[in-house]
């Protein structure tokens, strides 16, 4: 989507601190870290939110889980965890209407998802 700011990234028009691509996945540090490591995954193609998976691009979902281990190990968070977040619309506190999953880590995060 030409308006969508992830897709402005994904084209290259607006920088990011890329940590990993392939030809369907970006992961990038978050702009606004709320933890020593706070990186977010998004899908190249277009998705609004989790909202948009079905039967016919869940491949791509697939894709993300199975790298978002690598992208861990390299980040230095995979041994003492972290956490995978993905926000859906207004209540979900959703700002960037493109699928992607935040990966928190680098201190303790509190049980609550408040
Ligand atoms: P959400 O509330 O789940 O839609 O989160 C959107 C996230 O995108 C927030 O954590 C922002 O800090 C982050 N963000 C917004 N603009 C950028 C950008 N240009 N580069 C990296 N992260 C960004
Ligand atoms: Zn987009």
């Amino acid at each position: 989507m030409s308006d969508c700011l992830f897709c402005k990234i994904v084209k290259g028009e607006i920088p990011c601190s890329l940590v990993y691509q392939d030809d369907a996945v970006m992961a990038f540090k978050d702009i606004n870290p709320l933890a020593p490591t706070h990186l977010l995954v998004i899908p190249k193609q277009h998705l609004a939110s989790a909202l948009d998976i079905n039967a016919h691009n869940s491949a791509v979902i697939a894709h993300m889980f199975e790298v978002i281990p690598q992208i861990a190990k390299e980040a230095g968070i995979a041994e003492k965890g972290f956490r995978i977040v993905t926000n859906i619309g207004k209540d979900g506190g959703q700002i960037v209407q493109h699928l992607h999953f935040h990966i928190l880590g680098g201190r303790h995060l509190e049980p609550s998802l408040g």
